[in-house]
């Protein structure tokens, strides 16, 4: 078993730190280059893109011929983990979401033609998009067979009704992927659709105030109200709305670990550096043994989540859904970001609490990620059902 990765992604992964280091973390510590929602401010984030396509960091998660720089999910794994050292750096590779799994996913099942039509442009970097899926109560959440958007044939077109929130990005997303009802066939039921944000009969409700800082764009309340979508816009088969999500979400939940990861590493380094720096009672701190364990076991959690999520990378690798190594690495990461960055932000003591550091931003932005992508205890309850079906082999190696 080879842990090293091969020559060629490691340049990727270097080259990415180097990026990070020298062109995002600048621009990250002078907080006139961010926006009012605490993310980049667009012309910084337009320059920064620039940059990262002229040094051919653009895209990872395309093919070539898609425009992207075609590396694996266990080469990402690495890469994504370097982006986020910065919390600006994702978007400024094309890698945040929801953009890298509504690439992913259009590339994946899209006709030449609707890549050509709703694709290229995200890829090119000219629109960002949305994927809406979630609805208010009695809609469905966590049950996406609770789904009561409906879409309906009229005139030889699909007219929509219905309600959705917490879309990221719909404040300025052009590309939408939403998923409606278009039978009650428990299986067969739902349908993904395309549309773009000029199309009428639809309308943002209202941006959702959070208690973090801002994707792009927000998490947003929408109300469709008679939106027509031609047949040329559903994306693969009417009735397969619900493995549309499936090939979605396996790698969007796993991308988040990658980059979660990369946060949490980052929240280590910043109590790493005041630890060695700052005393008390006569020595630094980091010669203390309660923050030897502090520092030690967030260290460990880390590796442990790198490792459950490189696993998780290697089966998607191989063409399987990896369905319960991303729910393991999805829980892991989740709960080691949101300990980490309470770990940090303790051993930093005042500071910690301070806007002197990106830590409380990570904080505030961490709790999402017990929710976003499927509740931790939805991902366990997935992980139940899978060992009790497989017993001794849930643990298998091949
Ligand atoms: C910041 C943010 C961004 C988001 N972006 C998007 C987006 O772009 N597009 C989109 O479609 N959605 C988005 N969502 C929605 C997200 O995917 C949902 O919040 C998530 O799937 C859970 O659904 P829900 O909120 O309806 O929770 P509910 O279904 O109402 O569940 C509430 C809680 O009940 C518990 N629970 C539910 N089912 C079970 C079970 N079987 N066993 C045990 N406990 C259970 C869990 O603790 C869960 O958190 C976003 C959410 C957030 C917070």
């Amino acid at each position: 078993m080879d842990f090293t990765l091969p020559p060629a992604l490691e340049d990727y992964r270097r080259r990415i730190r180097d990026f990070v280091e020298t062109e995002i973390l600048p621009v990250e510590a002078d907080r006139s280059q961010w926006d009012a929602h605490e993310n980049i401010a667009d012309g910084p984030l337009a320059a920064l893109r620039a940059k990262a396509k002229a040094a051919g960091l653009w895209t990872l998660q395309l093919p070539q011929e898609a425009g992207g720089q075609g590396l694996p999910f266990t080469g990402l794994a690495a890469c994504y983990e370097e982006m986020n050292r910065s919390i600006f750096g994702p978007v400024c590779f094309n890698a945040a979401a929801p953009d890298d799994g509504n690439m992913r996913l259009l590339n994946q099942v899209g006709t030449a033609a609707q890549k050509r039509r709703w694709l290229d442009p995200i890829v090119e970097g000219r629109v960002r998009s949305a994927f809406a899926m979630t609805e208010p109560h009695p809609g469905g959440g966590s049950d996406p067979s609770m789904m009561r958007t409906r879409a309906e044939r009229r005139d030889g077109r699909w007219v929509i009704h219905g309600h959705k929130w917490f879309i990221t990005g719909a404040g300025v997303a052009q590309h939408f992927i939403l998923l409606a009802r278009t039978s009650d066939d428990p299986r067969k039921g739902l349908t993904a659709f395309l549309f773009d944000r000029d199309q009428p009969g639809w309308r943002i409700e209202r941006r959702i105030p959070i208690m973090g800082p801002e994707e792009h764009g927000g998490h947003c309340e929408l109300i469709f109200d008679g939106l027509e979508v031609a047949d040329e816009n559903v994306l693969m088969n009417v009735g397969d709305g619900l493995k549309a999500t499936q090939i979605r979400l396996g790698p969007a939940r796993l991308t988040h670990c990658m980059r979660w990861t990369g946060l949490a590493k980052r929240c280590l380094e910043i109590a790493g550096a005041y630890v060695k720096e700052r005393h008390s009672f006569g020595m630094p701190l980091a010669e203390h043994e309660g923050v030897q364990w502090m520092l030690g076991e967030a260290a460990m959690q880390i590796e442990i989540s790198r490792l459950l999520t490189m696993r998780a990378a290697a089966e998607l690798d191989r063409g399987h859904f990896a369905r319960k190594e991303v729910s393991m690495a999805k829980v892991q990461v989740a709960d080691t970001l949101s300990r980490t960055v309470d770990t940090a932000i303790q051993l930093c003591g005042a500071r910690g609490y301070s806007r002197d550091t990106v830590l409380e931003w990570i904080y505030r932005y961490a709790r999402q990620s017990r929710l976003v992508d499927g509740a931790s205890e939805v991902h366990k309850m997935v992980l139940s059902r899978s060992y009790l079906t497989e017993g001794d082999a849930f643990w298998g190696w091949s």
